[in-house]
């Protein structure tokens, strides 16, 4: 058995280490003795998204939203069906914004996938910061984040509430989406890395989807959790 992940356009949404994210989720299923693939999708060829156990969307400037665009939308009906199909999606800052209805940049808008009711506009300044966040679900999370766009989530479940940063607008204290088997936030770093609760979190949704146990062996997890208190200590505890 292979949990198989697709990392949609590698070369062009892969900003500030994103790929590390799927770094680690291979390396935390490598050490449970869960064997992983990862095909890189390019957008020319056609996907059989139910084959996949993980979508991955990085990070992308402008530019190359722009570029993935019409591939993006190529696929749009088979990816929202793998979504409400339960499908398990993880998307950082550009990849985020893909979802939505759209990204409106100054001089065009870039249509989104339309998987999630938020809408993305671009905004005077860049918003970056470290960013450090209090999940109901997942307790605190920590990450960065360097966006120019601002993004509405209208009803849709927060990742979580911003205690330091801006989040998706710098407005209305709330980061991300989380919805149905999608996680989705502006939060690069890598974010995984160093909130391996949200790691292990995708991991189990890859297996459950599969009809497969859960129950991840714990890891030892002293590394990852010295670099997520480095950032709440300096940040939020000042230390
Ligand atoms: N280009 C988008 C923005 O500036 C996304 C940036 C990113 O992925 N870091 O808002």
């Amino acid at each position: 058995m292979k949990l198989k992940i697709a990392h949609l356009y590698p070369d062009l949404l892969n900003l500030y280490g994103d790929i590390g994210n799927i770094t680690t989720i291979r390396k935390r299923c490598e050490w449970r003795g869960i064997q992983t693939q990862v095909d890189s999708i390019y957008g020319n060829e056609k996907i059989n998204f139910t084959d996949y156990d993980l979508v991955f969307l990085g990070g992308g400037s402008d530019r190359e939203q722009l570029l993935v665009r019409d591939k993006l939308i190529a696929m749009k009906k088979e990816i929202s069906a793998y979504v409400e199909d339960g499908g398990v999606l993880a998307a950082v800052c550009g990849g985020y914004q893909l979802l939505g209805s759209y990204y409106k940049l100054e001089k065009e808008t870039i249509p989104g996938l339309e998987i999630l009711n938020i809408q993305t506009e671009v905004g005077e300044t860049r918003l970056i910061s470290n960013v450090v966040l209090e999940s109901e679900k997942f307790g605190t999370i920590v990450g960065f984040e360097n966006h120019g766009g601002r993004t509405y989530i209208n009803d849709h479940t927060p990742l979580g509430k911003v205690i330091y940063g801006n989040g998706n607008n710098g407005k209305d204290g709330f980061e991300g989406v989380l919805y149905k088997n999608v996680i989705a936030t502006y939060l690069h770093g890598a974010l995984l890395p160093k909130n391996p609760v949200l790691s292990d979190y995708i991991i189990k949704m890859m297996l459950e989807q599969r009809g497969l146990p859960s129950d991840l062996k714990p890891l030892d997890d002293t590394i990852e959790e010295n670099a997520h208190k480095y950032v709440v200590d300096r940040f939020v505890n000042k230390n």
